[in-house]
């Protein structure tokens, strides 16, 4: 098992990173999880561009350029043999006494990127998932993939000890987007998610989508929608790199629709397996 640890891909073991990592102290960093599909990397560029806005975005210009590290990303995915799986990277302010100020002009960041295997979650697209809703106590930047997640995981573990998938985050009555992913509702055949702002992350699955309703006459309507329009709401999804899309079937416990994944879903999750297609091959 390979990983990167800057420019160098070497043994896991081998990949050794300071104390003082500003990653490791402050989460002053960002990162970008990547799907790999029969070893191919789905979405790359919208992902890696992502990457270098969410580092500009907290005044970091990235050491590494778009193409490097595509380049870098393929050779560790080819040398861990992954077919199935994800390669998640982060890239930290680098090394320096700790300081809540940014360290000196010149401080050498730090990127460390590793693969998983990660089979498709088959049951979940079949059989939809189950949620809790909670408040979003996050930042008011949530369009930075920060290493900042805190808000998040304590949302997600509220999910986990209910037995539930995800955790719906709200900001008092409006829906913003779940704890590790985008969420979308389909009524009356529309489909409704947040708009791209501050608030949310514009997920590069929730892009994939809204171009998949865009060439096929679904309406994509990015709108704010409150709790009780997601309690209402014909359909449910939960949409990210990891999830792609898939159908919530219960919020807190009540059934969404007639509680089982509905047609628009199915369609979509037909056409996502179109694209994945296109992009990485069968
Ligand atoms: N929103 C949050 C908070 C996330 O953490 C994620 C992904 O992990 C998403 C949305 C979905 O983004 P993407 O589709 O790029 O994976």
């Amino acid at each position: 098992e390979y990983v990167i640890l800057n420019g160098e891909i070497l043994p896991r073991q081998d990949a050794r990173i300071d104390v003082e990592d500003r990653g490791y102290q402050f989460g002053d960093g960002v990162y970008e999880v990547i799907r790999i599909y029969n070893g191919k990397m789905f979405t790359v560029t919208e992902h890696l561009e992502r990457l270098e806005a969410s580092a500009e975005k907290i005044g970091m210009k990235l050491a590494w350029t778009i193409t490097e590290l595509e380049v870098l990303f393929a050779r560790l995915i080819e040398i861990n043999s992954l077919e199935t799986g994800i390669v998640y990277m982060q890239v930290t302010r680098g090394i320096s006494p700790r300081s809540h100020a940014y360290p000196p002009a010149g401080t050498a960041q730090t990127l460390v990127a590793y693969t998983r295997n990660m089979p498709r979650p088959e049951l979940n697209f079949s059989d939809g998932v189950k949620t809790i809703l909670t408040e979003d106590i996050r930042w008011l930047r949530c369009d930075i993939k920060s290493l900042n997640l805190l808000g998040n995981i304590m949302a997600k573990q509220k999910a986990a000890e209910a037995g539930c998938y995800e955790a719906i985050l709200h900001r008092g009555e409006k829906v913003t987007e779940g704890s590790s992913s985008n969420i979308f509702i389909i009524k009356d055949g529309s489909m409704y998610t947040h708009p791209a702002n501050n608030f949310i992350l514009n997920g590069i699955t929730r892009q994939t989508i809204e171009k998949l309703c865009a060439a096929h006459g679904i309406p994509f309507i990015e709108k704010e929608f409150s709790v009780a329009e997601l309690e209402d709401a014909d359909e449910v999804i939960v949409g990210s790199t990891t999830s792609e899309v898939t159908p919530v079937v219960e919020i807190e416990g009540k059934p969404v629709g007639d509680g089982k994944p509905g047609h628009v879903t199915r369609q979509l999750q037909k056409l996502f397996d179109g694209e994945i297609e296109r992009q990485c091959g069968k």
